[in-house]
């Protein structure tokens, strides 16, 4: 059972994979269907026997876009890849057709279901996935994110309801991989490609991993009795929805500081880079960063000594009021040679700021920073994952994001974190956990333990780009490291 769960990820990983997509390099970009949420982007691409159109949501979310833009990105790559493979040894034309077609759910919520269509000679494939970008909290919703972590009976009505549906439509046939369905072997991460509508659940598995085409399942909301997410973001009443901003709740409260205006950081020359999109650096390694964010706090020398007992490092991004409330502990995260990093002083959306204000938002915790340590962070991440281009001329460091989210402050329960990232780490993965909850440090001690027995090395970001690329870059927003998607 555990097999076919994994087999089916696998394939799923490899459909993604293929389909890439985006405006990188691109010859000719159109914009259309503007909307007050999204405007559909298309780019497209003619060089040395390669046809490339690729059609995008891009919306006022920047995580939201960085996603799209890395999924896109990856498939258009791979496509090449097999691509300029096949024509090394083959005259012909290679084509890849990437569409989506966009349902937003109310404001909040936009559902997209790209369709990928790649022709390398005369193998022609075409797969279907779909996904439910949160643009309220700029991320990617998992199913996960409509249950609460042990609520095994979701899982079941899931199961039985697409396995219904299927059937109805008759694309359940007698293929071997409809077994996985059928011996009821799917489990959250089998219902990774999904679309949240107003009353139903749109699941639509890519080609492969149910069937050899594309199959779509519709689940009415209504299967679940209203049961549905206890614990998780709101289906019907999205104002409820825990928001970035509510990280905060329970960090310490600090009184308005005075320091003088300075600004950002020095600024040094921004280049572009082009980013690989290979797999990791294959030398046997596996190394990943493990962040936490908003500390430190009371927490926080508890997974310091987990870290020594394994020789590990992490990477730990400071906002200045922990800074303030916390000066030992921030003292001991630089004495256990972990890596500091600038989270802002007090946690706003940047993208919401005065210039001045991110100016001081940066200056006042790389001054704090340097008086307990000597040493000026040289990574920056902001709240929320929110940037813009104007937010990342200002901040003269590299935007340090993740490609792993625990949501380990929405979840609050050490296990779910911990089971997450055993789940789905890889080597080269960003993994994001706020050690200002104590479920979190408990998950982040058991973490450390489990992971390094099982080889992974813990190293701190700027350990990890070296080893794995790309060269960090001031200004430039960095998820993951090369060939490492957004999970
Ligand atoms: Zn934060």
């Amino acid at each position: 059972m555990r097999r076919k769960f994994l087999c089916a990820a696998a394939i799923m990983l490899c459909i993604a994979m293929l389909f890439s997509s985006c405006a990188f390099g691109a010859d000719d970009e159109t914009v259309t269907a503007p909307s007050e949420n999204y405007t559909k982007k298309t780019v497209k691409e003619s060089k040395d026997g390669i046809d490339i159109s690729a059609s995008y949501p891009e919306t006022g979310a920047s995580n939201v876009n960085a996603i799209i833009a890395s999924e896109v990105r990856k498939n258009i790559d791979s496509f090449k890849k097999e691509a300029d493979d096949y024509l090394s040894a083959n005259a012909a034309t290679c084509a890849l057709n990437i569409d989506c077609e966009i349902s937003p759910n109310g404001e909040n919520i936009l559902n997209v279901c790209y369709s990928v269509k790649s022709e390398i000679g005369s193998a022609v494939k075409e797969s279907r996935f779909a996904r439910a970008y949160n643009i309220a909290e700029d991320g990617l919703y998992g199913i996960k994110d409509f249950f609460a972590p042990d609520d095994e009976a979701f899982l079941q009505t899931l199961n039985r309801c697409v396995r219904e549906s299927l059937t109805a439509a008759g694309a359940l046939g007698e293929t071997p991989d409809a077994e996985a369905l059928n011996s009821g072997a799917a489990s959250d991460g089998f219902f990774g490609s999904f679309m949240f509508m107003q009353d139903k659940f749109v699941f639509v598995f890519p080609a492969g991993q149910l069937a050899e085409q594309s199959v779509t399942a519709e689940v009415p909301l209504s299967s679940f009795d209203g049961k549905v997410k206890p614990g998780s973001p709101s289906i019907k009443d999205y104002s409820q929805l825990e928001t970035a901003e509510s990280i905060h709740a329970d960090a310490p409260a600090v009184e308005e500081t005075t320091a003088e205006e300075t600004t950002a950081e020095e600024t040094t020359e921004k280049e572009t880079t082009e980013e690989e999109t290979a797999a990791p650096v294959n030398d046997g390694s596996k190394k990943i960063a493990l962040t936490f964010d908003d500390g430190p706090g009371p927490y926080t020398d508890s997974i310091l000594e987990a870290l020594k007992q394994v020789g590990g490092k992490a990477t730990f991004f400071m906002v200045g009021t922990s800074v303030k409330a916390y000066p030992e502990q921030v003292k001991h995260v630089y004495e256990a040679g972990c890596q500091i990093g600038n989270h802002t002083y007090d946690h706003p959306t940047l993208t919401k700021c005065s210039d001045d204000k991110i100016n001081k938002e940066v200056s006042q915790v790389q001054e704090l920073v340097e008086k307990l340590t000597g040493e000026r962070p040289k990574l920056f991440r902001p709240p929320g994952g929110s940037r813009d281009e104007h937010v990342r001329g200002l901040v003269n460091m590299p935007f340090i994001l993740w490609n792993v989210d625990t949501q380990d402050w929405k979840y609050r329960d050490s296990d779910y974190v911990y089971n997450y990232v055993m789940k789905t780490v890889d080597k080269g993965d960003i993994i994001l956990m706020h050690d200002i909850h104590k479920t979190s440090a408990q998950a982040a001690v058991r973490l450390i333990k489990e992971l390094s027995a099982q080889g992974y090395e813990l190293v701190t970001i700027s350990e990890l780009f070296e080893a794995y690329g790309p060269p960090l870059v001031k200004g430039e927003s960095f998820y993951a490291v090369t060939g490492n998607t957004w999970k």
